[in-house]
């Protein structure tokens, strides 16, 4: 069992991510798709490539694969020509692709940095998945590679632009809860045996990089606020191969600077003075659940979306990034501060990544 268990969140308030968490799709849509290179084709970039080809301003150029069978399968799907499949050692000629104006980074974790350098110095776009890296000096390395070659980066925080995260953010911030005290999350799931999750070496650590990490980042957009002080543990209570490497646990408080608040899979709860908010399945691709009671109004709102429509909006807000010349609000550098607030979780939790 992979699980984040309790979250503790004292004295949260002064609500304003608003700008933060803007609308993705955009409204005007100018002729040219921005193409992509997807590097990695597994599961995640399955979602990513069916929700892109439900945009009207994204679409799937080129592939990045070891696995010249399963590229050429994928490609004949998405009408990609065999020659713009890449593998990892000739990836680097992706400079020479006309078609490609971005690449997906969906490899696991301790290659998001090489991946993401390497594409901005090919002069592509970089949507870079979460985690953005596993050490805070790689964040600070694919910022700066970037930044040098002038390409947008964004991390793939989906959950940034998915309708009921945005509503839970905007009913927050317009007050509806009151003064909020206090914010629960967790995430987890049944980890199965083999998977490069368990690899320290790839996955940088345990649960935390891979799910916990969504729990740390809607703490951040739900609040506004970063956190000020950390405290942890780790534990592994299943001591079988799957955590030999890597905890299985990872549990955390966070105060933030507004105040003190008191203290559950794949949702968050928020209290304020005026009333409470929850979303069920909240980081999940379907079954998004809001319910809401404050100030004698009830909320009960099921999200009907399904998937890929998460990796819909946030493929086309980058695409519009990239169009309209403006910055991604799921930035690198907010992907930083979260690896920032990982680093220091393993440090309270005595563990070294
Ligand atoms: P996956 O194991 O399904 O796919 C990983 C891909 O990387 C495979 O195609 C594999 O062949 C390739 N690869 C290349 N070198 C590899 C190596 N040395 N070891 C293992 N695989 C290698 O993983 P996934 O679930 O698609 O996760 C990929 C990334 O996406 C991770 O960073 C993960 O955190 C992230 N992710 C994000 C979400 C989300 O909702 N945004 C969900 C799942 C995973």
């Amino acid at each position: 069992m992979m699980t984040i268990t309790r979250r503790e969140f004292s004295k949260l308030g002064a609500l304003g991510l608003a700008a933060h968490l803007a609308p993705a799709l955009n409204a005007q849509q100018p002729a040219k798709k921005i193409g992509y290179a997807v590097i990695g084709l597994g599961r995640i970039a399955d979602h990513f490539m069916r929700g892109a080809l439900l945009t009207t301003n994204s679409k799937t150029t080129a592939l990045v694969s070891g696995h010249p069978d399963k590229a050429a399968r994928i490609a004949a799907q998405y009408g990609v020509p065999s020659s713009s499949i890449y593998n990892y050692e000739n990836f680097d000629e992706i400079v020479h692709n006309p078609a490609v104006d971005a690449v997906y980074v969906a490899l696991p974790n301790s290659m998001h940095a090489e991946y993401t350098i390497r594409a901005a110095k090919a002069g592509k776009h970089v949507l870079c998945e979460k985690p953005m890296a596993t050490n805070v000096a790689d964040c600070e390395k694919m910022i700066a590679a970037c930044k040098a070659a002038n390409v947008k980066l964004m991390i793939a925080y989906r959950c940034h632009y998915e309708p009921t995260n945005l509503r839970a953010v905007n009913l927050i911030r317009s007050g509806a809860l009151g003064q909020v005290q206090a914010i629960e999350s967790s995430f987890g799931f049944n980890m199965g045996p083999n998977e490069w999750r368990t690899n320290k070496k790839l996955a940088g650590g345990g649960p935390l990089f891979d799910v916990g990490i969504y729990s740390l980042n809607a703490c951040r957009y739900l609040t506004g606020e970063e956190p000020e002080k950390i405290s942890a543990y780790a534990s592994t209570i299943d001591h079988d191969a799957r955590f030999a490497e890597v905890e299985e646990n990872v549990s955390w408080t966070m105060r933030f600077p507004s105040g003190i608040g008191a203290p559950m899979d794949g949702c968050f709860r928020v209290h304020g003075s005026k009333g409470w908010l929850e979303v069920e399945h909240a980081f999940v691709y379907e079954g998004l659940h809001l319910r809401a009671d404050y100030s004698g109004t009830h909320l009960d709102e099921l999200n009907p979306a399904k998937d890929p429509s998460h990796f819909t909006a946030e493929t086309a807000a980058f695409s519009s990034n990239i169009q309209d010349g403006t910055e991604p609000k799921a930035s690198g550098e907010e992907g930083l501060r979260d690896m920032r607030y990982i680093t220091e979780i393993y440090r309270s939790a005595g563990i070294s990544i």
